[in-house]
């Protein structure tokens, strides 16, 4: 009663939730999918408009792009 819900059904650690809040991203899991020569770091990064999302790092300098921000883009 009176609880909110957790959209999120990703279970986050302490530490996971500290690296959230100092550098907006946090370390989920190794992913290998279709297309991809190896295993890639997934982690769960923080979008200012529309909150957490799952993310690879793309290119050299491993930066993120949100997928909605991205979807907004292309649209405009
Ligand atoms: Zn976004």
């Amino acid at each position: 009663m009176g609880e909110t819900r957790k959209p999120s059904a990703v279970k986050l650690s302490v530490w996971q939730r500290i690296q959230l809040l100092v550098s907006g991203c946090c370390f989920l899991r190794w992913e290998k999918r279709e297309g991809w020569k190896d295993y890639l770091p997934i982690y769960l990064v923080k979008c200012r408009r529309h909150g957490l999302f799952e993310c690879h790092p793309h290119g050299y300098s491993g930066y993120f792009v949100c997928p909605k921000c991205l979807e907004e883009e292309t649209k405009g």
